[in-house]
């Protein structure tokens, strides 16, 4: 199997990740549960103009799972999904839309209030997890396809089996060091914590075990 490379910009943020600070890392929920709303939101879109398509309010939300056996937290989505080529081309490279485009170069090196304060996608998952796998299928696609990487080294795709369209994201949470715990990305009323924080304003259900909005 091929191991991808990601591109220098990509890797940059990507490193900027890996070493962040504590008191930041928090955001990667943020990040994540926004990314999911707006794949259910271009189902959504798709669905006011597709009469073959119904957007039955009860299908579409964001589900999030914490598994402390497995150190595994999963978000999952029944949004729009990624294609084989979406995967390569939206999570190999930094999206030009991102807030980070408007960042000076200076301030991307600084690092330290882009993270809290602007949207720093996708990436900020390697703030939590070493390792992160996306499952996701398309709609309108037959196959679903596997997305893994464990940082800076590059990024695997493989075709998977998954039934319902949508997007799982796998966090596998860092395991604790000396001076650094992530358990607490493993506890609900953590995560809770951090969902009513700062995805509050999120238009569709999040659900955990309980829900919680
Ligand atoms: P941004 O959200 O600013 O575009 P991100 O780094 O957060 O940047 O995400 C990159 C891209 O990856 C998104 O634009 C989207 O196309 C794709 N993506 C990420 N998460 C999902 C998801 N859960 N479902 C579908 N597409 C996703
Ligand atoms: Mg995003």
């Amino acid at each position: 199997m091929e191991t991808k490379q990601f591109q220098a910009e990509s890797k940059r943020l990507l490193e900027m990740m890996i070493n962040s600070i504590y008191s930041q890392r928090e955001v990667f929920l943020r990040e994540l549960i926004s990314n999911s709303s707006d794949a259910i939101d271009k189902i959504y879109y798709k669905a006011l103009t597709d009469d073959s398509l119904t957007f039955d309010k009860e299908s579409y939300y964001i589900k999030v799972v914490p598994d402390k056996g497995n150190r595994t937290l999963t978000i999952k989505d029944t949004g729009i999904g990624m294609t084989k080529e979406e995967l390569e081309n939206n999570l190999g490279i930094i999206a030009k839309s991102g807030s980070l485009a408007f960042k000076k170069e200076q301030e991307i090196k600084d690092g330290h209030d882009i993270i809290g304060q602007f949207g720093v996608g996708f990436y900020a998952a390697f703030m939590v997890a070493d390792v992160v796998t996306v499952i996701s299928k398309a709609l309108g696609s037959e196959q679903a396809y596997k997305w893994e990487s464990h940082g800076a080294e590059g990024y695997t795709i493989t075709p998977c089996e998954k039934e319902a369209v949508g997007t799982d994201i796998i966090l596998k949470i860092k395991e604790n060091t000396e001076d650094e715990s992530f358990d607490e990305y493993l506890e609900e009323y953590r995560l809770k914590s951090i969902i009513k924080k700062y995805s509050d304003f999120i238009r569709y259900p999040i659900k955990m075990d309980a829900a919680i909005k």
